[in-house]
């Protein structure tokens, strides 16, 4: 059978190794394995997730409430924003396919920076559109608008991931606002806010309010319940824009795209703030052990505004073994070779995982 073109060329998303993987092939008991490779929150999530999620199952017979009016009624709440400028998505994963979906055809291009969210790439080879990168691995909005002067024409979608995964570096939100700025009105330009909570407590000057990208006509703005909530499992992001493109990429989300469980977790995660400062408040004074053990061991990484930090290796050592011999000891990073990187990207868990992992690090270095 014949596929569309775009099918046979697609890559596929490299997600986390899952912990079954290592039970399963290195016989590790599953309290001994130590993920550390999807950026999920290592202390769970909050309580009032749980409680809430519990009542809910109550009600699974019945379909959700397809408005999710409480849960835009919250984030509109925490945001500054109207209800009418939120979409939600089955992740904000979901949301990038929509804004791909309505913005990008094969006679048009995507922009990015050279490594980034992989996921951006992917959808725009869905829909057979074009994607231009800059030559460095970092966000440099230089080279970002070079590239957009010089094809101006195709490019209708620019994607800024702030702070950046698998990076975890982050642009000043003022360069972003002139960059958004000197865009041209046809072409929308997607702050990808995976992990806007981590960068927004590290450095105030890294916050971008979607209050303020809600006033222009050529932006939008995605969160996730992923990272900082701690609801990977649970599936919920969002995007916040004027509401001409929320209009416009609503019309492409199917009805109850997401489940009674996963709407009730989010309601609840909003309420519980102080969860929040907890997880970011552990994330940074641990993010410090790994900076030191790279700075003792001399190896290079970057200031991370994120969940997770990447260390990045000289020649004399490989990730990919790094990564191979840890899994073997049930410890699961993630390693970068897919990005044509020589490095690894480690999330940052809680301080007894932590410490297994620059034990092992250490003995594999
Ligand atoms: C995790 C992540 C997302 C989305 O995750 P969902 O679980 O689909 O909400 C989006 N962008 C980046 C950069 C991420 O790291």
């Amino acid at each position: 059978m014949n596929f569309n073109p775009q099918i046979s060329n697609l890559p596929i998303y490299e997600a986390g190794k899952p912990i079954e993987l290592v039970i399963r092939e290195f016989g590790i008991e599953p309290q001994n394995v130590v993920k550390l490779a999807s950026n999920e929150n290592p202390l769970g999530c909050s309580p009032l997730v749980l409680e809430a999620m519990k009542e809910s199952i109550k009600s699974a017979n019945l379909y959700p409430d397809d408005s999710y009016y409480e849960l835009k009624e919250s984030l509109a709440n925490l945001y500054n924003v109207n209800s009418k400028n939120i979409v939600i998505g089955s992740g904000s994963d979901q949301v990038i396919e929509f804004i791909m979906h309505a913005k990008l055809n094969p006679n048009t291009a995507m922009l990015s920076a050279g490594v980034t969210f992989a996921m951006y790439e992917i959808y725009a080879k869905h829909i057979g559109a074009k994607i231009y990168k800059t030559k460095s691995s970092q966000h440099s909005l230089d080279e970002i608008k070079e590239l957009y002067n010089a094809h101006k024409k195709e490019i209708k979608v620019v994607f800024l991931c702030l702070p950046n995964n698998p990076l975890g570096e982050c642009l000043d939100a003022s360069d972003v606002y002139e960059f958004i700025s000197s865009i041209d009105s046809d072409t929308l330009v997607v702050i990808d806010g995976a992990y806007m909570e981590f960068a927004k407590f590290k450095d105030s000057r890294k916050t971008i309010n979607p209050s303020d990208i809600i006033k222009l006509s050529n932006s939008i703005y995605l969160g996730t319940f992923s990272k900082a909530y701690g609801l990977g499992g649970m599936r919920v992001g969002y995007g916040i824009a004027n509401e001409q493109i929320i209009t416009a990429i609503s019309k492409l989300r199917a009805p109850f795209n997401i489940t009674t469980p996963s709407l009730a977790a989010a309601i609840a995660a909003v309420k519980d703030q102080d969860f929040i400062v907890k997880t970011l408040q552990n994330n940074f004074k641990e993010m410090s052990i790994y900076e030191q053990f790279a700075k003792d061991n001399d190896i290079e990484f970057i200031p991370s505004y994120t969940n997770f930090i990447t260390f990045i290796f000289d020649n004399s050592k490989d990730s990919t073994q790094i990564c191979d011999k840890l899994l073997r000891q049930g410890i699961i990073l993630r390693n970068l070779r897919s990005y044509g990187l020589n490095a690894i990207r480690i999330t940052i868990g809680t301080n007894e995982q932590n410490i297994k992992v620059l034990e092992a690090l250490k003995k594999e270095i």
